[in-house]
């Protein structure tokens, strides 16, 4: 009976000053979103309570009748989304659901091809650190240095010198749409299984802004928190029955023990939200906000990998201004604008350090801006990247102080969980 702010006041505090900076900042994130307030009573349910190892109608627990609803209706919906037979929605993350499908599909020490981080991919596509790039012999692809492009001409290549046995399409910072017709086909000629991880792009498949995975890939993973609006976590999707079999192995009793169910009601009220029309217009005004905001910038002075998007996101090359990535993000944040430094493709800097930023179009969107707040937005950042280029690291103070008070004016007049 005793609510969170009488038991853990540390707790309590710590979350609602979370709710204000949510609220007081522009985010810009391009990874995050902003989930519905019925996808987070979900998520806070009696659910979370629940252990149910095994899948819906066969559970190593018993009591698992309205878990299973749950659980049902959240992969009924997926399946629903994406077009596609099976879905396990049982993934704690999107790096578990990548490592579902390597336990499904690979032994330690095959070969993949995916791409390098440096370049877009994400960790588990094969990064050195990464355990896809400690267990598999991983091998990485790239863009092309004239347009900064996905060059499948290199992964063609590769493919027929390595003979990997999985290929991964997808990534983190990938601005324009990739060719699923013509990865197929690379992987088809050396007999690879094709894995499109459409983590970040997902929502924008859903609404058909984006081309499907299905039918080229094997097998498709996605997180659920990104530009698919959900709590977080993972999910694993094909067509394929033998692969389809595999997967539910491999995710349990392979790599996890019981699922998380509440994360799971979320996930099936998320996708019962993104199956309604107005999650179309949500997608287009997202990928019509993301290029209002890289056209301002780019009239601002700073270059845009790829010339613009064709997605929620964009890598902001700041070297015409001679600013540093790292430096940015914090004048950025200084002015309540949040996002994250990111390597651009062939960047001389550090990974601490960087001559980009990614940002993304997601969360704003769905607070209610559109192509007028993004132009605001466009403007305020090269505001505060020019006080940067003219004072070094410290930035320009009064610019960023009055850019800070604008924020704060549009934050108010666009609000979020006004109930909570
Ligand atoms: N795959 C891609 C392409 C991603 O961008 C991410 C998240 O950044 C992941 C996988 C991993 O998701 P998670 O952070 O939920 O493990």
């Amino acid at each position: 009976t005793e609510s969170l702010e009488t038991r853990d006041a540390e707790i309590f505090d710590a979350i609602r000053k979370e709710l204000g900076r949510q609220r007081d900042e522009i985010e810009l994130i391009a990874s995050e979103n902003i989930t519905s307030a019925a996808v987070m009573e979900a998520q806070g349910s009696v659910m979370t309570n629940k252990y149910a190892e095994g899948y819906p109608g066969r559970r190593y627990y018993g009591g698992c009748q309205f878990v299973d609803i749950a659980e049902n209706l959240a992969i009924e919906r997926a399946k629903h989304l994406f077009n596609c037979g099976f879905a396990n929605v049982q993934p704690n993350s999107g790096s578990q659901a990548n490592q579902g499908v390597f336990t499904a599909l690979l032994q330690p020490g095959d070969t993949i091809l995916g791409m390098s981080l440096d370049a877009g991919g994400h960790l588990t596509h094969g990064a050195k650190p990464n355990q896809s790039g400690k267990w598999f012999n991983a091998i990485q692809y790239g863009v092309r240095e004239s347009d900064l492009e996905i060059d499948y001409d290199q992964i063609a290549a590769l493919a027929a010198e390595h003979q990997p046995k999985m290929i991964i399409a997808g990534g983190s910072a990938i601005p324009r749409i990739i060719d699923f017709a013509r990865m197929r086909e690379i992987a088809d000629s050396v007999g690879a299984y094709l894995l499109v991880d459409m983590a970040h792009f997902a929502g924008l498949v859903a609404s058909e802004h984006y081309p499907s995975p299905f039918p080229h890939a094997h097998v498709a993973t996605t997180t659920t928190h990104k530009t698919l609006r959900g709590p977080r976590g993972g999910m694993i999707l094909t067509d394929d029955e033998t692969i389809a079999k595999k997967v539910n192995s491999a995710i349990f009793p392979g790599i996890q023990g019981g699922p998380l169910m509440h994360v799971i009601a979320g996930k099936a009220v998320a996708f019962g939200e993104a199956l309604r029309p107005e999650f179309k217009d949500y997608q287009t005004q997202v990928i019509k906000n993301a290029q209002a905001l890289a056209d301002q910038l780019m009239q601002g002075g700073l270059d845009i990998v790829t010339g613009g998007t064709d997605t929620h996101l964009m890598l902001v090359d700041l070297r015409p201004k001679g600013v540093k990535g790292n430096a940015t993000e914090k004048a950025l944040g200084r002015a309540h604008i949040t996002c994250n430094k990111n390597g651009i493709p062939f960047d001389t800097e550090k990974p601490m350090i960087t001559s980009g930023i990614r940002l993304g179009s997601p969360a704003g969107t769905t607070r209610g801006f559109t192509e007028a707040e993004f132009r605001q937005i466009g403007t305020w950042i090269t505001e505060v990247v020019d006080g940067l280029a003219a004072n070094g690291e410290d930035g320009n103070a009064t610019v960023e102080d009055k850019v800070k008070a604008e924020v704060l004016e549009l934050c108010g007049r666009f609000p979020i969980y006004p109930n909570l």
